[in-house]
């Protein structure tokens, strides 16, 4: 039986992170064609090893996000491995957690670069391989922090609103072009970006799990949300935040 991302292919940045790994998984599963991109090159091997295990076509790109020389490099892969690119999944991410005044220079624009700056490179660099696959989809990733305000984290959360909108716009400009452009949103989900904070917070519930649910979500739970989007399902869906988080933002 064909899966739900049969026929297409799709790069997804930060992949061998927590959640790129999870929707990496679950696309090879509905049998994408997969170009997965991060900056270690071991773990990316590792990663395609465990992806070729399970049958799916695997080219694997060392990717610096925030540089537009390694952007056009790993599209040039892509166009050269496949000849054609769907979907483009970003997902890498870095997070900084000093508020207004306990940011430095160094660290603002270090997430600015990656976060903000990445997404920008990115849509550019793959949008004309997308422009020609005729039904292409871009999903963002931000974060409930780029929705509310949590007090903390100043260059992250500017960066992940900046996505937010960045998102929208794309997806107006797009929108009769074959390109729907959608951003995923988050909440607190146990990766190693986070794992020190959960851990910080020792025994019991931890202060940031604040949702209703009272847990942190899985990679695997935000995997469901970037296929949606990627997908022929959401056909009619472009420009809209697909909110991931447990009830966090529905106090
Ligand atoms: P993660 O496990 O740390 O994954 C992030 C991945 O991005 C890592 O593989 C990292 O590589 C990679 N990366 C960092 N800088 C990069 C760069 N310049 N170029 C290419 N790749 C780069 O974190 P995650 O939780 O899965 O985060 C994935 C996305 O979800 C991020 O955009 C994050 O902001 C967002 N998000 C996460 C949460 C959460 O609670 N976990 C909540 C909301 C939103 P290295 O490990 O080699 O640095």
């Amino acid at each position: 039986m064909p899966g739900r991302l049969t026929g297409k292919v799709a790069l997804i940045t930060g992949a061998t992170g927590g959640i790129g790994s999870a929707t990496a998984d679950l696309f090879a599963r509905e049998g994408a064609c997969l170009v997965i991109a991060d900056l270690d090159a071991e773990a990316l091997r590792a990663l395609a090893v465990r992806l070729e295990a399970k049958g799916a076509d695997v080219l694997a790109a060392r990717l610096d996000v925030s540089s537009s020389e390694s952007w056009d490099e790993a599209i040039e892969l892509t166009r050269r491995r496949f000849g054609r690119l769907d979907v483009l999944v970003n997902v890498a991410g870095i997070v900084d957690w000093p508020g207004i005044e306990g940011t430095t220079r160094e660290s603002w624009d270090r997430v600015i670069a990656v976060n903000q700056t990445g997404t920008w490179l990115g849509m550019k660099a793959a949008m004309p391989l997308l422009r020609a696959s005729g039904n292409a989809s871009i999903v963002n990733t931000s974060s409930v922090l780029g929705l509310v305000g949590s007090g903390a984290a100043a260059a992250y959360q500017a960066s992940k609103g900046a996505v937010r909108l960045l998102t929208k716009t794309a997806a107006v400009e797009y929108a009769t072009q074959g390109v729907r452009v959608n951003s995923v949103h988050p909440g607190v989900i146990a990766t190693p970006m986070i794992q020190d904070l959960l851990d910080e917070q020792g025994d019991g519930q931890p202060d940031i799990v604040r949702t209703p649910m009272r847990r942190a979500g899985r990679p695997a739970e935000i995997a469901p949300a970037m296929l949606f989007l990627a997908g022929d399902e959401s056909s009619f869906v472009t420009g809209t935040e697909l909110v991931v988080d447990g009830g966090l933002t529905a106090y």
